[in-house]
């Protein structure tokens, strides 16, 4: 006979304000062995009550009526590990986010449903068996995707502690976003400076494997070893032979160019093309797509003059190094590269909103630009060399209007906060005043956003250097007949609708997951949050975990971040590794699936259906351990023959029954 405790849990007044704990224990103190309230029971005392009502073989199955398992099962299990049980013969009934704080204004059905949700929770708990962790060897290596600030970051940071790194970056240099600026603030120092010796610092350390222009494919496995399939991408150049001299970006013909990524589409880049003067690693892509096959000659083909000779394109004759040889069957799909990491560190950072979806801001107009098209116009490396000019007509603006929260904090679009768009824009309005004091300046917000260190004192010193901060949502732009943009705003402070004439728009578009992370996400089995980034394990407990074991997040792939945090971020995702790599082994929870080999058929269904590859079928079906995710998938067994540990069938039949009955 199992002997069951309930430690019900007021969660300070989270809970009891709601549901009647009184009457709970009232309830079910003749429905199991030990029944105990705490108004805090994930606090050491409530942790000590449990654990020495278990020492003292009180009870040998724990229920937990309290917060979401997510918060705290692992602090429980400690509890019950510590007293000499297995950790596993636990059990949470969750009566505050699927309860208390869902059914507040309804507190008799509130306590009505707690019930019946501890009922199921002690119906499950009775049919739990004691279970070990699984336990792995580790792989001393990890995965880094994304070459930004925060994968370049981890990596360093992991290479350092003596893990082999693989760095996979889909874009042919590493870098990211923030080597197309020219200042971060708010010091205000210089961008390149601080990422181009984090570049340099990734391609020369040893422990690093850079793999640029690839993509990741498909992982396998789980925490500890997992199975990395990436593919590096055709750039139909011999990277080997290729030493980055640009001979071959300038002597495309005028048909093979097209709008420069690197510029966001403000200067026009070739076929075959370097991203960028600080690229790492320096090395030619050609660009199929873009390609007019000059003189006829087709990828993997040879052309002959009359003579005999052999017609070479121009960008072959470019070449000194005879890195181009356009005759050379090259596989467009590029090259699978597949190795063995314990984790791996998500970090691909973000994507700002194309400025076309806010017709509403005269985004037609080649004078209306992104906040990131601007901080190439600021760039020494951007398309006017740092000097503040349109592009549309290379002339000095009199006057330019920075406009926030374009596309967040808008129900239309995203109701978050981009978070860094107020500091940028006041980054950017500096820059324009320093350089050009004449230019007359303005910054329309809802209101500045400017916590933390030192950013209230760069927005303070923003409107000493007469940057013109206009409170108010813009309604719309218009496009003058002489191209001047006139902005229709309202003006908070003074209480009424204003019209500003400028000549210059920077849009602050919010910042969003990109979409071939959302992809990564998908084929990985990483979760998205309703904001649209990547889900966090918890908020405030994990926020570098994602919610697979093993499996890490860092930067803006999370949600919106500064440099700083970013980097904070990326420093605490390496340290977790790390602690988590530097053991022999390590221990993995054991809900995976298991086999009655007496009852299997051998008929196969479970191999097909297994999205993991986990089980193989010979005279009977087979687990491995280490791919099977748990997933259930397998427990649809015409024979009933495969059960998931954790989640028997009995178990969940039992606490379906009693949620119902
Ligand atoms: S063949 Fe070479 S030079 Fe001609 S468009 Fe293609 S990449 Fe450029
Ligand atoms: S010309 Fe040859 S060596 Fe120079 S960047 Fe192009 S491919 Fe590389």
């Amino acid at each position: 006979m199992v002997k069951i405790g309930l430690y019900i849990c007021h969660c300070g007044r989270n809970i009891a304000d709601v549901v009647d704990v009184k009457n709970l224990i009232e309830y079910f103190k003749d429905k199991v062995n030990v029944v105990r309230d705490h108004l805090f029971m994930c606090s050491e005392p409530a942790w000590e009550m449990i654990r020495s009502d278990v020492a003292s073989k009180l009870v040998d199955r724990v229920v937990i009526a309290a917060c979401s398992p997510q918060n705290h099962e692992k602090f429980f299990r400690s509890a019950l590990e510590t007293a000499g049980l297995s950790k596993y013969l636990l059990e949470i009934a969750n009566i505050r986010e699927q309860c208390s704080w869902v059914h507040g204004k309804n507190k008799e059905e509130a306590t009505e449903k707690a019930k019946r949700l501890i009922k199921a929770a002690i119906s499950k708990v009775k049919t739990l068996k004691p279970l070990e962790d699984l336990k792995f060897e580790v792989e001393r290596s990890v995965l880094v995707i994304g070459g930004g600030i925060a994968g370049m970051t981890a990596s360093l940071d992991l290479a350092k502690m003596g893990f082999k790194v693989y760095l996979v970056e889909k874009e042919p240099s590493i870098g990211g976003k923030l080597i197309k600026f020219d200042k971060i603030f708010p010091l205000n120092d210089c961008a390149s400076c601080v990422v181009s010796s984090l570049m340099a610092e990734v391609a020369n350390n040893p422990m690093i494997e850079l793999i640029t222009y690839a993509e990741v494919e498909e992982v396998n496995g789980s925490f500890g070893n997992f199975n990395v399939k990436v593919r590096k991408k055709q750039t139909y150049v011999d990277w080997e032979k290729c030493i980055g001299c640009g001979a071959c970006t300038t002597v495309c013909p005028p048909k093979a160019w097209k709008p420069n990524e690197f510029d966001e589409g403000l200067s026009k880049r070739a076929a075959m093309y370097i991203v960028s003067p600080q690229a790492v690693p320096k090395k030619a892509v050609h660009d199929p797509e873009l390609c007019v096959n000059c003189g006829k000659k087709k990828l993997g083909t040879r052309r002959f003059l009359r003579g005999g000779k052999e017609y070479l394109t121009p960008c072959e004759k470019a070449c000194p190094t005879k890195a181009i040889d356009r005759s050379k069957s090259w596989n467009p799909k590029g090259e699978i590269l597949n190795f063995n990491v314990g984790a791996i560190i998500v970090a691909t950072g973000y994507k700002v909103m194309e400025k076309e979806t806010f017709k509403e801001y005269a985004s037609h107009s080649p004078n209306v630009i992104t906040a990131l098209q601007f901080e190439r116009i600021l760039s020494p490396t951007g398309p006017t060399s740092g000097k503040i000019l349109r592009i549309s007509d290379g002339k000095k603006p009199k006057a330019i209007s920075f406009i926030s929260c374009v596309g967040s904090r808008d129900v239309r679009y995203h109701t978050y906060c981009s978070k860094v768009c107020c500091l940028y824009l006041l980054k950017q309005a500096r820059l324009v005043k320093e350089r050009e004091p004449d230019i007359d300046v303005y910054i329309h917000v809802i209101d500045v956003r400017a916590p933390g260190k030192d950013l209230e004192e760069y927005y303070i010193e923003a409107r000493r250097m007469g940057i013109g901060i206009i409170r108010g949502k813009v309604g719309g732009i218009e496009e003058l007949p002489n191209g001047r943009l006139r902005i229709l705003g309202f003006d908070a402070d003074l209480g009424m609708p204003i019209e500003v004439e400028v000549d210059l728009v920077v849009l602050a578009t919010a910042i969003e997951l990109p979409e071939d992370s959302r992809e990564l996400a998908r084929k990985i089995g990483l979760t998205v949050d309703p904001s649209g980034f990547l889900k966090e394990d918890h908020p405030k407990l994990r926020p570098v975990e994602s919610t697979l074991t093993g499996i890490f997040l860092a930067g803006c792939c999370q949600g919106p971040k500064d440099v700083s945090e970013t980097v904070a971020q990326a420093k605490a995702a390496a340290a977790s590794v790390a602690s988590l790599l530097n053991k022999e082994e390590i221990q993995v929870e054991p809900f995976i699936a298991k086999v009655n080999e007496e009852a299997c058929t051998a008929c196969g269904i479970c191999e097909n259906v297994c999205p993991f590859n986990a089980i193989k079928v010979k005279e009977v079906a087979i687990v491995d351990e280490r791919s099977c995710k748990g997933c259930g998938i397998c427990a649809s067994c015409p024979a009933k023959a495969i059960d998931i540990q954790g989640y028997s069938a009995e178990s969940i039949t039992a606490e379906i029954e009693a949620l119902v009955g």
